[in-house]
């Protein structure tokens, strides 16, 4: 008997497709690595290392887990709309901003997408996922990395009708400048900004919400909320544009966990600020402190993570010493990135170990 090939059946589109590249468990990494999980310091994924409050794992703990969770997300949007001063109509949840991304790309169906690197990877992952092609609007080249809107504008013209900017963006650290946000958003097409970093900036495009319905803000609590490991983050939009996105998302895509946990974490922020606090201030010292290793320079950062220009050394040669040292930081093999890594700011323990491998390096 013949035997049916099951690919057959399946994109031809997707032979091609690039896994996104995951971030490694910690404890793979510990094992791999050789040195106990407590010795590493985690400085890859721009996590928040001082962890959630109790009172989030006890919301968490508390959360009725027999039962679905509320497909409306109506305490969710309520308590997000208090803490930005947005009516709750304008919110939607989901796993993490990454099913926001999903779902904008499934409600616009896009033939283009704008994507403007070095930048998030999601971006062009979603995109080929959901069957668009990418128009790519290089930022400008190191250290200033800013985007280039006329180009952008371009690719607009040009038919493609959404765009996606990360502010500040990862993995360089700036964000937009008023100028900048206001001519993207002056564009025809949806504009997607980024805010992941937003609650380390402290600067927004939500006041812009009220002059540029064509605009759609995305918010974690996966960074300044230290929940990355939970999934959940949010969009916030026109009501309509919400409305929309309300009905094609997976009904129960923020779990009852993730739920309490960002119920907890809103309710609860004034002290999850105060570890926002002591990373920025930890990111201003480890910048410092790296610099004046003299060959590694930082450029300026709105966010919880620094990117350096490595000098005198392969960037990828010293992401993998600091490695075997029990030090974790993120190398891009990327035209425009190859000579740099981006270090995430910790806690001062974590910037100590970073310090400490960095000098057992010696100069080169
Ligand atoms: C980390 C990050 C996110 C977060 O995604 P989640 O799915 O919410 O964890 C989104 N955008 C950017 C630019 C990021 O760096």
């Amino acid at each position: 008997m013949a035997t049916i090939d099951p690919l057959r059946f399946v994109r031809s589109d997707f032979e091609e497709i690039e896994e996104y590249e995951p971030v490694v468990p910690l404890e793979v990494l510990a094992r791999e690595i050789g040195l106990p999980a407590e010795r590493l310091a985690k400085l890859d994924a721009n996590e928040n290392l001082y962890g959630p409050l109790p009172q989030v794992r006890e919301a968490v703990a508390r959360a009725d887990l027999h039962m679905y969770p509320d497909p409306r997300q109506g305490a969710l949007r309520e308590a997000i709309g208090d803490y930005l001063g947005v009516d709750p109509v304008m919110v939607v949840a989901g796993a993490g901003s990454d099913d926001l991304i999903d779902i904008v790309m499934r409600l616009v169906r896009p033939a283009r997408v704008v994507n403007s690197p070095p930048t998030f990877g999601m971006y062009p992952f979603l995109a080929r996922v959901n069957g668009a092609a990418i128009a790519e609007a290089p930022r400008t080249q190191g250290p200033a990395f800013e985007p280039d809107v006329p180009r952008i504008a371009r690719e607009v013209r040009g038919g493609a009708t959404l765009v996606f900017l990360a502010s500040p963006n990862n993995p360089t650290g700036n964000a937009l400048h008023q100028e900048q946000l206001e001519a993207v958003c002056g564009l025809e097409a949806l504009v997607v900004v980024d805010e992941a970093y937003a609650e380390f900036s402290g600067r927004t495009a939500l006041p812009l919400l009220s002059r540029y319905p064509n605009l759609v803000v995305l918010r974690t609590f996966s960074k300044w909320a230290a929940l990355a490991g939970m999934r959940v983050g949010y969009a916030v939009a026109h009501p309509e544009l919400a409305r929309r996105m309300m009905a094609v998302k997976q009904p129960y895509n923020v779990s009852a966990a993730a739920e309490a946990a960002a119920l907890a974490a809103l309710q609860h922020r004034a002290q999850i600020f105060e570890s926002v606090g002591c990373i920025l201030a930890e990111r201003e010292r480890m910048s410092r402190m790296v610099a004046a290793t003299g060959w590694l320079r930082p450029i300026p950062s709105e966010a919880n993570f620094v990117l350096f220009q490595v000098m005198g050394r392969e960037a990828g040669e010293v992401a993998s010493a600091l490695r075997t040292r029990g030090v974790l930081v993120r190398h891009y093999d990327r035209t425009g990135l190859r000579e740099y890594l981006r270090i995430s700011a910790g806690r001062p323990r974590d910037t100590d170990l970073l310090l400490q491998a960095l000098n057992a390096l010696g100069q080169p």
